[in-house]
């Protein structure tokens, strides 16, 4: 039996840099320790701000509100059901469970209340139109309840393989834009993401090793997206130069200024017609992928 390099426990990880082994114990606190340097790091939350953690049923959000409030932090839960057949029930139980484990107020909203619509009834790419629909949704509610921040569990192997896709497709624009944190400004919330250096494979090693209710049932839309094929790569030049997720991450945050274009950063928003958010455009992104345009005009005619 392979042992803890910090006692006479069994194995339950072997950690890649530094290359030791730990039991779940020591495993669950060094997991801990590295989500609070990360967070000291980036200056990314304290402990007076009102969190709401966006959970989708997946152990990335789940572990994130987990370890939060393992570490003090006064957080909320935030989930959106989306609508679709299978996903969505198995996601709101596990949303459910966390909460009742967590012992915090869980908020939920259904797209269909607000569009008329689920992810199932619309044609076009469900995978951006999702992403649109709960970034949207998400700060709205956090701007209108008092929040002051967002959390997500976007987690490394995320960035990596967005910021690869964005190579890729040479989006200068959105090559400026990965940050752990996005400060607030006009009606966007600050937006976190507390797991911006962790692996995802050692966030679900910790979300096992602590039991955290989350569903495995993944969404059958998002199959075919290429970031999934860029975790792919990824995985394997790791087992050629384990690390390289991270410096690949550290390189870029050294680098992403070279990004950055003036146009971009004096860029004036404005409200939405349709929902007064904060929008780059004369419509947002959410009223337009939605139509929400139409039913305005609908009401207006009545
Ligand atoms: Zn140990
Ligand atoms: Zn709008």
């Amino acid at each position: 039996m392979t042992k803890c390099k910090f006692c006479n426990k069994e194995s339950y990880v072997k950690l890649k840099s530094p290359k030791i082994h730990l039991c779940k114990e020591h495993f669950i606190e060094y997991f801990e320790n590295k989500v609070e340097k990360s967070i000291k790091k980036y200056n990314m939350l304290n402990k007076d701000e009102k969190i709401l953690v966006s959970v989708s049923g997946g152990k990335d959000g789940h572990a994130a509100a987990w370890v939060l409030k393992k570490l003090g932090y006064n957080i909320e839960l935030f989930h959106i059901n989306l609508g679709i057949k299978g996903f969505s029930e198995s996601s709101l139980k596990a949303v459910e469970e966390l909460a009742k484990k967590l012992n915090v107020p869980l908020h939920i909203i259904n797209l269909k209340d607000i569009t008329g619509k689920t992810l199932e009834d619309i044609r076009g790419k469900k995978c951006s139109i999702c992403g649109i629909t709960k970034r949207y949704l998400m700060n709205k509610f956090g701007y209108e309840h008092g929040f002051d921040v967002i959390v997500t569990g976007h987690n490394l192997d995320d960035e990596v393989s967005f910021i690869l896709n964005n190579i890729l497709n040479w989006n200068i624009r959105y090559l400026a834009k990965h940050e752990p944190v996005l400060p607030a400004h006009d009606k966007f919330l600050k937006k976190v993401k507390i797991f911006f250096e962790i692996e995802e494979d050692l966030i679900l090693k910790y979300a096992e090793a602590e039991n955290i209710p989350f569903t495995t049932v993944k969404c059958r839309f998002a199959e075919k997206a290429i970031t999934l094929k860029h975790r792919e790569y990824f995985n394997e030049l790791e087992k050629l130069r384990p690390n390289i997720k991270y410096q690949f991450l550290a390189g870029y945050m050294k680098n992403r200024r070279i990004f950055k274009c003036e146009e971009d950063e004096n860029f004036e928003f404005r409200e939405c017609e349709i929902c007064g958010m904060t929008s780059a455009g004369r419509i947002c992104s959410f009223c337009r992928v939605w139509k929400l345009y139409k039913n305005k005009n609908k009401s207006n005619s009545k």
